[in-house]
């Protein structure tokens, strides 16, 4: 990125101190008073990007529900916002499922996901009385019907398959090719053996089938040729299996933009590609239209999300290059060492100048955390403020305390008013589940 370019996204603006904005407040006084490293979440964004998904696809489509993926952001005030946005909210853990009933999130709207859903976990998902379990492998659908059995409860399930769609994403987010952990594959026969053991088991009602097929996509294409495919074994299901499918979930995936060059299909372009692919479907095939269900979760919180750091030492290699660290890195975005992810910053307290000098930008872990290999910023210094763009998916969410870095404090920017909704966490934090055994104390004892 060269010049004086703009990459914003939302309420994102410059003041007339060259600052940068975003939902109406200054990140250098954010930064100030909220310490950094400092996640900030664009509440207008993220209701807004809720409202597209849910006006876009309503309005080509008669039944559709929306369920943010809750691994890509997940605090009680998320799911507040998402509740009160009529999203529905995917969970894949106890850990989740938890935090969407402490914060008061109608059950009946979340979803269970995950390819090892312990009988803890099952048990929990039931007596929360979770809306769909979405059964990934024929033992969790007899462990289910079991553990349903026992509470005297009925399931509602949806099964996982494999459509055998390899996506252009990077091959730790590929989910839907046959050569995958997640779900049932159609072509094996082990997706139709699911269907009919599920219909053969006591205490599940079998409502719907699930597919997902990758994450950060930019090919609609893949999302046709999915929902062909879908209805393709829909059809032969229920010739073979004489069971008609009442709701399709064709998961989450849509990219965003990480960077200038990135052109993600926007919502509209989605909800163009699959609700059509999908009423065609079902009249050709003379099916009933089935229950829409999508699981955004990148795209409803990534671009809302922006990481302020304070930049330390810049280090000029002559005839190499310049370093500019900043005071995170790998702890609160492991997204460039896991997926080589690709990020785009700007110094926040001088947004209005010119990019003119060329950096790489490095955390502060005793690793090579690279957070951007080669960017052009603007004339950076030790105290600045540096702004990471769309964070707000799978950072938070991936954070560790690695180096026993504490994870960084977040807020819900909106209207000019900030609200902490993760508190930055302490040293005690740290050490609060640290055990020293008796024999190692000074005394011996
Ligand atoms: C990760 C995931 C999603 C969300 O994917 P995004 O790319 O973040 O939209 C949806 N559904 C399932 C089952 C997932 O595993």
């Amino acid at each position: 990125m060269d010049g004086a370019e703009v990459f914003l996204f939302g309420t994102q603006e410059i003041n007339d101190k060259g600052h940068l904005t975003i939902g109406g407040c200054d990140t250098a006084e954010l930064a100030k008073e909220f310490g950094t490293p400092l996640y900030v979440v664009d509440e207008r964004l993220v209701r807004d990007t809720c409202k597209a998904y849910i006006a876009e696809f309503g309005r080509r489509v008669d039944r559709v529900e929306v369920a943010f993926a809750g691994k890509a952001l997940l605090t009680t005030a998320i799911c507040r916002v998402m509740d009160q946005e009529g999203m529905a909210l995917d969970v894949a853990s106890t850990g989740e499922l938890y935090t969407a009933v402490k914060a008061d999130f109608p059950t009946g709207r979340v979803k269970l996901h995950g390819n090892f859903k312990s009988d803890e976990l099952l048990t929990a998902a039931l007596g929360y009385g979770v809306g769909r379990i979405v059964v990934d492998s024929l033992s969790e659908l007899e462990r289910l019907s079991r553990i349903a059995g026992e509470m005297g409860k009925d399931a509602d399930i949806l099964l996982r398959v494999g459509p055998g769609i390899k996506t252009q994403t990077h091959s730790y987010i590929q989910t839907g090719q046959a050569d995958s952990k997640f779900g049932m594959s159609i072509a094996s026969g082990a997706a139709m053996e699911a269907i009919q053991l599920a219909l053969s088991l006591p205490n599940l009602n079998l409502r719907g089938l699930h597919c997902h097929i990758g994450s950060q996509l930019f090919g609609l294409d893949s999302f046709a040729r999915a929902v062909d495919m879908m209805m393709d074994f829909i059809t032969q299901v229920r010739d073979e299996a004489q069971w008609t499918c009442d709701e399709l979930d064709m998961g989450g995936g849509l990219g965003i933009a990480y960077t200038p060059e990135d052109a993600p299909p926007t919502v509209a372009e989605l909800a163009d590609v699959i609700c059509p692919a999908l009423t065609q479907a079902a009249s050709a095939r003379d099916l009933p239209m089935p229950k829409l269900i999508l699981e955004p979760g990148r795209s409803i919180v990534g671009p809302a999300g922006t990481t302020l750091y304070t930049v330390g030492p810049v280090k000029t290699i002559p005839g190499v290059r310049t370093y500019v660290s900043v005071d995170g890195g790998l702890s609160d975005n492991p997204r460039p060492a896991l997926y080589e992810a690709e990020y785009t910053a700007l110094v926040a307290n001088k947004a209005s100048q010119a990019r003119t000098m060329a950096a790489r930008v490095a955390g502060s872990h005793c690793e090579t955390d690279t957070l951007i290999p080669d960017t052009t910023l603007q004339a950076v210094e030790e105290g600045d403020v540096m702004a990471v763009f769309c964070t707000g998916a799978y950072n938070h969410a991936m954070a560790s305390n690695y180096n026993r870095f504490r994870r960084p404090a977040m807020v819900l920017v909106m209207d000019g008013q900030a609200d902490l909704i993760y508190e930055r966490e302490t040293l005690e934090d740290l050490v609060l589940h640290d055990v020293m055994p008796g024999r190692l104390s000074e005394d011996g004892q």
